[in-house]
């Protein structure tokens, strides 16, 4: 029978093929015919409430069918070495799907799979500003607002119509669920009326600070888990100061209860008996963007005298913390903190806690750095190295021009 993606053809005959037939008709899955490598198979038929269905060689089944699309229908312990199998016959990745879960398509990680939660809208992505839509008066309709721009976004993807998505580089052919569901949730602290006691002069979302949003980022927690009794979700808390939200205790209670894992973003000025619990469980993971190693550039760049009382903190959470639970980020900031003082200083810190180290840029500061700064990045780059700290470049936060000069100096 064909299907918006060709004749449906079964590709094994054996025992979970046959337990699963008539499920699989029944979801309008109807196949052909069977195809199995077992020439013993061969031109035998399959008999089921759903129907009587031969069993063909491949060869047979490819000059008979020609659109034929190759259902996996072995268990699915061995179907991705029999996809492995099939591609080296040369059948085509577009001609190989799952009889149940996946499907091979354009997708990225995101789509469908996480859901970001901001003050002013709900997205799938928290890159592009034409995935992003508005809130409505309870959670139910913003849930299926989103599943429904999900699977909009899904179908113009598939059709090849233009969508915000096109030449994103996250944007890349693979094997993903049919129908993905959420999995990672992303709240701004801000949501819950949180706010943020530091002035990085690099923020964004400084101007949000002080407005009253009047959402409850646990109230959309429990509908989640409510609604997605046996999802484990990843939840991300950043943009404002997590530690300062009203909300962050109960948030961190639900996801020790619902045995969730979380990931914070914050500046590490308020130390939280719960953050150090939940590191120490394996459950959380800690992002600090310290940006300096020196007391006079941590308060040049965040507003704040604190970087002695910082990395106190930090030092507090070390000790609790599972190896690269804390990862350091380092935002290169031209002539501020692209000197020898300050890398020393943050890998210091970094080395004492085992953090994992993120060089970066500001995502916002769209002009070539100077020599100077890219060679800082490649400094701290290979220093982090030399301490076994894991480094790694966020490329995607430079320019192109960047990412070349300092993949040159580093390849
Ligand atoms: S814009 Fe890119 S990252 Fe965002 S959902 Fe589309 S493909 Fe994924």
């Amino acid at each position: 029978m064909s299907s918006e993606n060709g004749t449906v053809v079964f590709y094994g005959a054996g025992g979970y093929a046959k337990k699963r037939l008539d499920a699989w008709v029944e979801k309008g899955l109807i196949p052909v015919c069977f195809v199995d490598a077992d020439t013993k198979k061969h031109y035998t038929w399959i008999e089921s409430s759903s129907g009587t269905f031969e069993v063909l060689p491949l060869l047979d089944c490819i000059e008979k069918y020609p659109d034929f699309t190759l259902y996996l229908s072995v268990d699915p312990n061995i179907q991705l070495k029999i996809r492995d199998y099939l591609l080296e016959l040369g059948i085509e990745n577009k001609r190989i799907l799952f009889t149940d879960e996946d499907e091979w398509r354009l997708g990225c990680d995101f789509i469908g799979k996480l859901i970001v939660f901001t003050p002013d809208f709900i997205s799938t992505c928290c890159v592009k500003p034409d995935l992003r839509i508005k809130y409505h008066d309870n959670f139910e309709d913003d849930l299926e607002a989103y599943n429904s721009s999900v699977l909009i976004l899904l179908e113009n993807i598939k059709m090849g119509r233009p969508t915000p998505c096109d030449n994103c580089p996250k944007l890349i052919e693979g094997w993903y669920k049919k129908k993905p569901k959420p999995e990672n949730v992303i709240f701004s602290s801000l949501f819950s009326n949180s706010t943020c006691n530091f002035q990085c002069f690099y923020c964004q979302a400084k101007d949000k600070f002080q407005v009253s949003y009047g959402k409850s980022a646990v109230v959309y927690l429990n509908n989640l888990a409510q609604t997605f009794p046996s999802t484990k979700f990843g939840v991300g808390l950043s943009d404002g100061e997590p530690t300062l939200n009203p909300e962050l205790n109960e948030i961190l209670d639900l996801v020790e209860k619902q045995k969730w894992t979380c990931s914070i973003t914050s500046n590490a000025s308020v130390y939280n008996a719960k953050i150090a619990s939940l590191l120490r469980q394996g459950r959380l993971s800690l992002h600090v963007s310290l940006d300096s190693g020196t007391a006079e550039t941590f308060a040049f760049i965040k507003g704040m005298n604190l970087f002695d009382r910082v990395v106190g903190n930090l030092k507090k959470y070390g000790s609790a913390t599972r190896e690269h639970s804390i990862t350091f980020k380092y935002i290169i900031l031209d002539g501020i903190n692209d000197n020898n003082d300050d890398i020393d200083g943050f890998l210091e810190v970094a080395a004492e806690l085992n953090a994992r180290v993120h060089v970066a840029n500001d995502a916002h500061y769209r002009v070539p750095l100077s020599d100077r700064a890219i060679n800082a990045c490649v400094e701290l780059y290979q220093k982090a190295i030399a301490k076994n700290l894991k480094p790694e470049i966020i490329f995607e936060l430079f320019i192109p021009v960047d990412r070349k000069r300092i993949q040159a100096c580093l390849f």
